[in-house]
């Protein structure tokens, strides 16, 4: 099957306390609406759209810390849309999810092997020590982090390990949201070559969720553009620049500056 993800008339809402009346439930907001579309299995798929536009949402029911109010979501051809908690652990290993700052959620007092060994702990690996050294080479920091704290080291070095820490599971899918939005820019364009790197070597399908549109075109290879809960815009990146379709996606492309498609990373 060739698509690691497929996505179904996807709705999602949440309670609107703002208007909860006295009495009876509150209404709902509806934050996406009805969201149908596929994640080929290699792919990197940027998800872009303005702040509120549903991304986060979305990320978080492809990982299922959410779940839908209408719709189905097949993750590797299982239909993983109303499972419960304890049916969903055996598959969480297969989906991570890295943050903004990874660290923050953290406990600052453990030191960064023992943070990237933690979930290989928890999913029963043979060796999760061993394993935590390992996915430090892959990320390309020296194994002597092992014994550092997480507040030592600086936001870029975090958040490798925040990948560290993702791939050290072997996931089939990593879902990335606003990850490099804190960083400088040469330490973005390192992260962005490192995942880069090892969604080739490591045969990972990746979602990557940023609302910078000359992120977004630099390292994905096909784009979901999100506008107010909708898809507006779905096509491989090379076509959507061509040919943007939706007003919105062509309002986004006017007020972003456009790197030079052949310059390496910064
Ligand atoms: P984005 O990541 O694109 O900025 P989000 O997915 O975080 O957008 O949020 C989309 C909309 O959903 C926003 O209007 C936000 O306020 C609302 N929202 C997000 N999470 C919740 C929640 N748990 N309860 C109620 N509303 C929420
Ligand atoms: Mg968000």
């Amino acid at each position: 099957m060739a698509d690691l993800y497929q996505v179904e008339n996807l709705r999602l809402s949440f309670p609107d306390l703002t208007r909860k009346p006295l009495l009876g439930a509150a209404p709902r907001t509806e934050i996406l609406k009805d969201l149908s579309f596929t994640i080929p299995r290699g792919e990197i798929l940027g998800i872009v759209g303005g702040s509120g536009s549903g991304k986060s949402t979305l990320g978080r029911v492809l990982v299922r810390l959410l779940e839908p109010s209408a719709g189905t979501v097949h993750f590797d051809g299982r239909d993983i849309t109303h499972l419960a908690e304890a049916e969903l652990r055996p598959l969480r290993r297969r989906f991570q999810m890295i943050f903004q700052d990874p660290m923050s959620s953290l406990n600052p007092r453990h030191r960064i092997g023992r943070l990237i060994a933690a979930p290989l702990r928890l999913h029963g690996a043979d060796d999760p020590e061993k394993g935590a050294l390992e996915a430090l080479d892959q990320v390309g920091l020296p194994r002597s982090f092992a014994s550092r704290y997480p507040h030592e080291l600086s936001g870029g070095q975090r958040q490798r390990v925040g990948i560290a820490r993702a791939i050290a599971l072997r996931p089939d899918f990593i879902l990335a949201d606003e990850i490099v939005s804190g960083l400088d820019v040469s330490s973005q364009a390192q992260v962005l070559a490192l995942l880069e790197r090892l969604v080739a070597e490591l045969g990972l399908t990746l979602a990557f969720i940023s609302h910078d549109l000359s992120v977004i075109r630099r390292l994905c290879t096909r784009i979901l553009v999100l506008h107010r809960g909708e898809i507006v815009e779905n096509a491989v990146t090379a076509e959507l620049y061509a040919n943007p379709r939706a007003a919105y996606t062509r309002e986004l492309l006017d007020v972003i500056p456009l790197p030079d498609p052949d310059q390496p990373w910064i």
